[in-house]
């Protein structure tokens, strides 16, 4: 079985072209899980000292960090 010299360069290109394109699928994928986790916070404004914090924790109530009153998330 030969192969010519054409066929040799397409496969070559396109074996190197499918490696680019999964190593920058895989790549993608792991830096959105990554900055997803580390960007997603929830926004509270506490209505007794107006102060406007925001925490990692999903929970619907957040202690303000300045007066400790429990406040609830914001929605936007
Ligand atoms: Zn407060």
């Amino acid at each position: 079985m030969e192969f010519s010299l054409d066929t040799l360069v397409i496969l070559f290109l396109s074996s190197g072209m499918l490696l680019i394109f999964l190593l920058w699928s895989y790549y993608d994928r792991r830096d959105c899980r990554l900055y997803d986790r580390q960007r997603i916070s929830h926004v509270y404004y506490c209505v007794r000292c107006g102060h406007l914090y925001e925490s990692k924790d999903p929970s619907e109530v957040c202690d303000c960090p300045k007066c400790s009153f429990r406040n609830g998330r914001l929605r936007f």
